[in-house]
């Protein structure tokens, strides 16, 4: 029921005009709306791209620093290794030979831990004694732990790092879980995040690295064989702020930052976090990303925060934006362009559909009239020879109907004659028939002329022409059909008993035929439809009267053909004033 409801509007709509914009402008609507979504696709791949490039560099930043410091524990372990006694010293001019501080400064102190149940403690203590390490002291705890790892030597690369020596690493589970890992698979192990102390305005976040250092000879195939070698550990102690700033520093900036937690640990108490990472994470529109990084037997979450303008440039940002609004753009442009294309074309059709009713109505009004003058003639021939006594004595009641007939047939050839004016004029085939007329002359015989109307209306018409004739070059035939015509529409819109006024005047410029009267007049919103086409302005007389609405058009017409006007002025009540207007010098001349 809806449907068919509908249909005639969908109809008219495929019918109007508006059709094809409208298809235009929702097809490119469409198509913009497809490139709008490829634009954004292709921004989001982009911003995805350049979000795990970022991360890719930050973490191959912190596995080659870490992987640096394992080389360095690696050497330490080959030192143990390769001699039956390493004292501090050695081990002091081990390191020496990296340019520690220079190279490695990102880590607080390079130790050795070495491994020893509590009875051995004396005996490591003494050993520390006397190589010189005078403060090496071991707590032992209570109740004494099953195990101990003093640290035995210990240097420091950062100056303020504290010389711990005899301080038991185990005594921390959260080193112990690392070292334990290292002893049992033999391979570097990294802490979790340790709660260190916070100095020099450096956060209580650090993290140690360890290496096994097994008994050499001892195997080493199982973890309990492993378990069995173990003699100590060489480890790396870190400040995470102190480690991770520089990295941070080297491949973010001010548009990313980075926060680093091991997964065995609470999200809450992150190892690390930039400074950048803070002051963009709070933005509303910041990108996040997070990534689980493997290393030494760690799983690190790293979550990234990303202000979006910092990692495509703007071009590529405003890319989705503009090609919507560009769109929309074009596709109102083209439509406007079609449907103005369309409504100047569909104008045109009708303009030439009018000119061809137009001709074709000329074409009939003058077949018509010429069909109806032949036989109008013929009466007013025949009419006129009984008047004149052809046909006999007529007696007086005869003579008044016979006249009568005469003038009705008068007017009727009149009307005929008007509307095959008409006909030529709008089709052009009107061509004046110029010839030096005295227009003196001219104006009487048509006041002349028109003697019997006047005095059947009882109307006293005065007729002004200059002394000294005036001569123009006119068509003599059509302008006496224009003049004729106002006096007769005088006549006609002026109670009987009117004053009619004829005056021919001119200036240096222009003749002026002015035909005035005190009849009915014309209301001033009427005076503009006057000189249309079978216009009759309706008003007392219009009834009364007979008339086609013609007359001034096609004396308008005519003059005009002269190169001339006609104006009027007319009061209601009071009168009109037509006057006709015509160049002097005829182009003729
Ligand atoms: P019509 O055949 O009706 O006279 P015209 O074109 O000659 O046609 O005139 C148009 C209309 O203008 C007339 O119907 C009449 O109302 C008005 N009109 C023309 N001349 C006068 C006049 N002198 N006084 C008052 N009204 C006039």
């Amino acid at each position: 029921m809806k449907l068919r409801y509908f249909h005639p509007h969908i109809s008219a709509l495929y019918k109007s005009l508006y059709f094809p914009p409208v298809v235009i402008f929702v097809a490119i609507l469409v198509a913009t709306f497809f490139s709008w979504q490829s634009a954004r696709n292709s921004l989001h791949n982009d911003i995805a791209d350049a979000e795990h490039t970022a991360a890719n560099r930050t973490e191959n930043a912190i596995k080659s620093d870490m992987v640096s410091y394992a080389e360095v524990l690696k050497g330490g372990v080959g030192l143990f290794r390769g001699s039956t006694e390493v004292t501090h010293n050695d081990w002091s001019a081990y390191l020496q030979a990296y340019d520690l501080a220079e190279d490695y400064g990102n880590v607080q102190a390079f130790g050795y831990a070495e491994a020893a149940t509590q009875a051995a403690l004396p005996d490591l203590t003494a050993y520390a004694h006397n190589q010189g390490i005078t403060n090496f002291a071991v707590d032992v705890g209570n109740p004494p732990r099953p195990d101990y790892a003093p640290v035995l030597y210990v240097e420091r690369i950062a100056a303020q790092a504290p010389a711990t020596f005899g301080y038991d690493m185990y005594s921390n589970p959260i080193r112990r879980a690392a070292m334990d890992q290292a002893r049992d698979t033999g391979a570097i192990t990294i802490t979790g995040r340790l709660e260190v102390q916070a100095r020099d305005s450096l956060p209580p976040d650090g993290f140690t690295m360890f290496a096994p250092y097994y008994t050499p000879g001892m195997p080493l195939t199982s973890v309990t064989e492993r378990q069995a070698a173990l003699r100590g550990f060489v480890f790396a102690a870190f400040r995470t702020k102190v480690f991770f700033d520089p990295i941070a520093a080297r491949i973010t900036n001010k548009s990313s930052g980075f926060r680093i937690t091991t997964t065995d640990q609470t999200a809450d108490q992150p190892m690390y976090t930039s400074e950048a990472f803070n002051a963009i994470a709070k933005h509303k529109d910041t990108l996040k990303l997070t990534r689980q990084l493997h290393l030494y037997g760690k799983t690190w979450r790293i979550e990234y925060a990303f202000d979006r303008t910092g990692l495509v440039s703007q071009v590529q940002l405003r890319r989705p934006p503009s090609v919507l609004l560009g769109g929309i753009f074009i596709a109102s442009l083209i439509a406007t362009i079609v449907l103005l294309l369309l409504r100047s074309r569909s104008r045109e059709l009708a303009a030439q559909k009018e000119h061809a009713v137009e001709l074709a109505k000329d074409e009939l009004l003058s077949l018509a009239s010429h069909q109806l003058r032949t036989p109008a003639t013929g009466v007013k021939q025949y009419v006129g020879m009984v008047l004149q006594g052809f046909a006999g004595e007529i007696d007086g009641e005869q003579r008044r109907l016979l006249e009568k007939a005469y003038a009705s047939n008068d007017r009727q050839l009149q009307v005929i004659n008007e509307i095959l004016h008409l006909a030529k004029i709008s089709s052009g085939r009107i061509v004046l028939a110029r010839q030096l007329t005295n227009l003196n002359e001219l104006v009487r015989d048509i006041v002349n002329e028109q003697e019997n109307d006047i005095t059947a209306a009882q109307h006293e018409v005065t007729v002004g022409l200059p002394k000294r004739p005036i001569v123009l070059n006119i068509d003599n035939h059509m302008l006496r059909m224009a003049i004729e015509n106002l006096l007769s529409n005088a006549i006609k819109y002026t109670h009987p008993g009117g004053q009619i006024d004829v005056k021919l005047y001119k200036n240096w410029r222009n003749v002026f035929i002015r035909v005035s009267d005190n009849g009915i007049g014309i209301a001033s919103g009427d005076q503009a439809n006057l000189f249309k086409q079978f216009t009759r302005i309706s008003n007392e007389m219009t009834q009364e009267v007979g008339g086609t609405g013609i007359g001034l058009y096609l004396a308008k017409s005519l003059v005009e053909q002269h190169g001339g006007t006609i104006t009027v002025k007319s009061t209601p009540g009071k009168g009109s004033i037509f006057t006709i207007i015509l160049p002097r010098e005829s182009p003729e001349l």
